[in-house]
């Protein structure tokens, strides 16, 4: 990708922190069309509402993609240009803010949370509910309260070493979070892990929440790839033929399967026969709760004694975004089945208990 930097220096010569900000897109960044519909648009004018960031003491340097986008239109690539962006930027900067929409910001934060292998520095999203230049928009202080963890230091250590993303007052472990609102500013939440951080009058942190800062990690960046995925989420009256239509996708390899409350589903045979047939096939199901809380214990009902007893792998807390992009990640950087399963069942940066 060819993307544009834009140089946004702040007055001071010694700055607490330097920070690398990219932008995407999303709500944070638009305006309206002549339809009335809202559209990303460029820095530029993001860069009139921020001017105030001037007199702050981080110097910051922006990176805007080319063509900033609703991150409804994330892609892998998308990913991997951003997760290169900040592998090649990694030594010249404290730490990362990236500006995303709300929509997917969920699977960005998770996807990106697996392919910086030995992350050190902190990689915050954050975006808005309402573009900076409303009246009552959120962008201004998401933004500026991002920029400050993303800054912040315990001595010569960065506070936060983890991708995250940072909304309306709560810092959250980006493979933990939903997006849960789409009209409210408490946009995100993050069920079955505590917040990172509390932003009040001080930003109050947990330090026992937050991923340890380890000395020795080198960062690596490892591409997503493999789409062969599918999200199946179960219902009462699923018909078989959904079933046989979603399983017989040509060169699928993993699933998604959403399933009730701590794991359970149908127990109508032929539900079992096309799972037993799928993983009989080398395709990888993965068990993931519809409920945002909780988490999937398989063998806890008779109803999902059956999926552990055909090799379907839990995903105990994990999240469906987390779940699946987990999945690509895996998929795109194992050399086997018998890997990808090994590493799905355990947790590989804070996503699942
Ligand atoms: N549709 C927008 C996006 O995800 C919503 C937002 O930014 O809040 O880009």
């Amino acid at each position: 990708m060819k993307y544009k930097i834009v140089k946004f220096q702040t007055r001071k010569n010694s700055p607490k922190a330097t920070i690398l900000l990219i932008y995407t897109g999303g709500t944070i960044g638009m305006l309206y069309d002549d339809s009335g519909s809202l559209v990303p648009f460029n820095f530029g004018h993001i860069m009139d509402r921020i001017s105030y960031l001037r007199g702050f003491d981080i110097n910051i340097t922006v990176i805007s993609f080319p063509e900033p986008i609703d991150s409804s239109s994330i892609q892998l690539e998308h990913w991997n240009d951003l997760a290169y962006i900040i592998f090649e930027n990694y030594d010249s900067y404290d730490g990362f803010v990236v500006l995303h929409g709300t929509d997917t910001m969920a699977y960005s934060a998770s996807a990106l949370s697996f392919m910086l292998e030995g992350l050190n520095k902190p990689v915050i999203f954050t975006g808005a509910q309402l573009p900076i230049g409303a009246a009552r928009s959120d962008a201004r202080e998401n933004l500026i309260t991002a920029l400050d963890i993303a800054s912040s230091k315990d001595g010569e250590k960065p506070v936060v070493s983890e991708v995250c993303i940072y909304f309306s007052y709560l810092l959250l472990r980006g493979n933990r979070s939903k997006k849960v609102e789409s009209s409210h500013f408490n946009a995100f939440e993050s069920e079955n892990y505590p917040s990172l951080a509390e932003a009040g009058v001080d930003i109050e942190y947990d330090y026992s929440a937050l991923g340890a800062y380890r000395k020795d990690a080198r960062l690596s960046y490892k591409k997503i790839l493999d789409t062969n995925v599918a999200i199946l989420k179960v219902f009462p009256g699923m018909t078989p033929g959904v079933v046989e239509n979603i399983l017989s996708i040509r060169g699928l390899k993993g699933v998604v399967l959403e399933t009730y409350g701590s794991g359970t589903v149908t127990a109508d045979p032929w539900f079992a026969d096309y799972l037993k047939n799928a993983i009989k096939n080398n395709i990888i199901m993965f068990n993931v709760s519809q409920c945002t809380g909780g988490r999937v214990m398989q063998g806890r009902y008779q109803t999902s004694k059956m999926l552990a007893d055909i090799g379907v792998v839990s995903g105990s807390d994990i999240t469906t975004e987390a779940a699946i992009t987990k999945m690509m990640y895996l998929l795109s950087n194992e050399d086997s089945i018998k890997k990808v399963k090994e590493r799905l069942k355990i947790p590989l940066c804070g996503e699942m208990s």
